[in-house]
This record gives C-alpha cells, structure tokens and sequence, in this order.
C-alpha cells in the first residue's frame, strides 16, 4: 500500500491561520508583533528565504522589517546592529540569516542575540531549555515536524525515532523534542556503523542529511513514517534518472528548468513507508509557518501579562 503523504503545505496554512489568529488579539491590546531580519550581502538562496519570511509576516499581521548589511559587513558591526535591535521594544523576534560571510564570527553574532527574542531558538540559552525541558524559543525546522507529528496523529511516546544529522539547527533539537515526547531516540551521523539497519529500528525515521535520495527503501522498515528535511538542488541527468525516471512530471520539470529539488529520501520509500513527507511541499513550509509562530510566543514571553491571557499559540 502506498504511503499516506503528509502535507507540510495544508499544516502550515493552519499554524499561520492560528497565528494571524493571535496576532488579532494581541491588537486588541495595543500590541503587534515585530520581526526583524537580518540579511547580509547577496546570497540569492538566502534572499529568496528571507522574501519568503517577510511575505509570510505580511499575511499574518507581523510587523517585519528587513536590514542589509553589506558582504563586507565586520563582526562588531553586526553586534551593533544586532544590539540595536535588543534594545528595540518593538521587535520581538531577531533572525540573523545564515550562513554569513567568512569574515564574520557567526558564533559571536548569534550569541548576542537576546535569548528572549531569538526566534530561531539557536542561542545556548534557549538549546539549554530545550534539554532541561522549560518554556523557551525551539529552532523552527524541528518544531515544526513535531507539530507534523502530532497533528498527523503519529504516535510517539514508546516508539522507536531514528534521527540521521546532528546539526544544531535540525539533527540535534529534533532529537531533543522526540525525546521529551517520550520517543526511544537514537542520532545517526557521518560515523555510524551500519546506517541501513540503525535506521530501519525506527517507528520515525528523520533524514536532515544533505545527500540528495541517501535513504533507499533499504533503510525503511514497512510501515514506518519517514520524515524528510532534506532540501538538495540536484542538476546532473544521471542522478536525476537514479531519483525519477518514470516520473513524467519531474521529467517536464527538469527538463524546463535544468534543475529539480530532491529530498534525503529515495522517491522509491513512499512504496514501504506508512506515512512520508514529500519534497517540496513537506517540511519546507513548516519551518516558515513556526517562524510565525515563534514570533508570537517571544511577543507574548517578553510582553508577560499583557498578553497572557490573550490565545493558544
Ligand atoms: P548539516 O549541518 O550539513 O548536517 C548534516 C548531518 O548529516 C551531519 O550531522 C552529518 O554527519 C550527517 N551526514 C552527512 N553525510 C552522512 C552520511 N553519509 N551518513 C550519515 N550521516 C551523514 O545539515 P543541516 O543544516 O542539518 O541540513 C540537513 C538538510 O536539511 C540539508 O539538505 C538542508 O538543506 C535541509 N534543511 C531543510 C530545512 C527545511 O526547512 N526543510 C531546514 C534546514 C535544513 P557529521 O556530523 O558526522 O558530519
């Protein structure tokens, strides 16, 4: 039996509905969220994510504002920038798009981003809430699979979750949040021995690799959900046969744009799979929708009382 696709695009619509929802309430007490966006240079990946991000602001109500530092920018000139934007009461969420330039010390920059309004949960401060399991800001990729899950009714608690990566940003918090949902958690990476049979112990499986179609119907066990964060541009004819051939869709695709986007998980899973994010169009628009949502919860963390009573999100 073919898979149930999960589809990250009809979620993420109803997390920003919940959003835009909060938004409204909080107006209702003089308070708009604000989301401030830090893009340096020209990156044209990063540029397209960012107008993605502002897009989304507009449509649910949030103040968003964008500032553009050149590629040249120094370290202690985006601290100024970044402590300018602490300072600010009405910005509520810091982004500091990545990855920025060599010259700079990403480290230092996203350290001295105020724990209470960073947005994509990266500052130690929030990684440490997350472990300790206290109210903090969680990176958005993995909040928003975690929302996936539950509102796809996928059970977790007791169940076996195999995470492949350990970024910050992605492998490890995802584990993080399996785990604080009771999940058996186990985290794969570059060394693990025999990866295919780690990987089919899981009821969960997360690819968060970066290796265009690595997880082959080999690694799955039948039935299980397979959650694929992977986003990889893949231009080569023959990878894309080894991905796609058959699929006239992609195939008309791919020959118009000489390029298709392909996650970490072989098309060929969703025939063992029980459940499967695809790619685009899974986790991809989650991880906006939680950016939204993130925003929210920091305007309600920071503004305390005045909003505490106001909605869910
Ligand atoms: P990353 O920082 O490059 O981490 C990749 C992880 O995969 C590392 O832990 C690495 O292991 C592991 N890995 C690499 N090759 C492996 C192999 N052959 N076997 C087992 N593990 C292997 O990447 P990331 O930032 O987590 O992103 C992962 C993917 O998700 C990328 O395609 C990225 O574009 C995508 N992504 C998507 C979204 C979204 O919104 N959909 C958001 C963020 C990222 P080591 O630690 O041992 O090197």
């Amino acid at each position: 039996m073919p898979a149930i696709i999960l589809d990250g695009n009809k979620i993420a619509a109803e997390i920003r509905a919940e959003a835009a929802a909060a938004v409204k309430a909080m107006s209702a007490a003089g308070i708009r969220p604000g989301l401030a966006v830090v893009l340096v240079g020209n990156n044209p990946a990063s540029e397209i994510y960012v107008r993605g991000k502002v897009k989304s602001c507009e449509e649910v109500g949030i103040y968003s504002e964008q500032r553009t530092p050149p590629a040249n920018v120094t370290t202690e000139e985006l601290l100024e920038l970044v402590a300018d934007l602490n300072r600010r009461d009405e910005i509520d969420g810091i982004l500091v798009q990545l990855p920025l330039p060599a010259q700079v010390d990403s480290k230092k920059v996203l350290l001295a981003v105020d724990p209470a309004k960073d947005v994509d949960g990266f500052h130690p401060m929030n990684v440490g809430f997350l472990s300790t399991q206290r109210p903090g800001l969680v990176p958005c990729t993995p909040a928003g699979i975690m929302e996936m899950l539950e509102r796809s009714r996928i059970k977790i608690a007791g169940q076996e979750a195999v995470v492949v990566g350990r970024s910050d940003i992605v492998g490890k918090p995802m584990a993080m949040l399996l785990l604080n949902a009771n999940a058996t958690v186990t985290v794969c990476h570059s060394k693990t021995r025999d990866l295919p049979a780690v990987c089919r112990r899981a009821d969960i499986l997360v690819a968060a690799i970066g290796r265009a179609g690595m997880i082959t119907r080999d690694f799955v066990r039948p039935g299980a959900t397979v959650i694929d964060v992977g986003m990889n541009q893949v231009t080569d004819p023959a990878e894309f046969a080894t991905l796609f051939a058959g699929n006239a869709k992609r195939e008309e695709t791919f020959r118009a744009k000489g390029a298709t986007l392909v996650g970490d998980v072989h098309p060929e899973v969703a025939e063992v799979a029980g459940a499967i994010t695809p790619v685009p169009g899974g986790v991809g628009p989650l991880t906006i929708a939680m950016l939204m949502s993130n925003t929210v919860k920091a305007a309600k963390m920071r503004r305390g009382s005045r909003v505490a009573e106001l909605s869910r999100v």
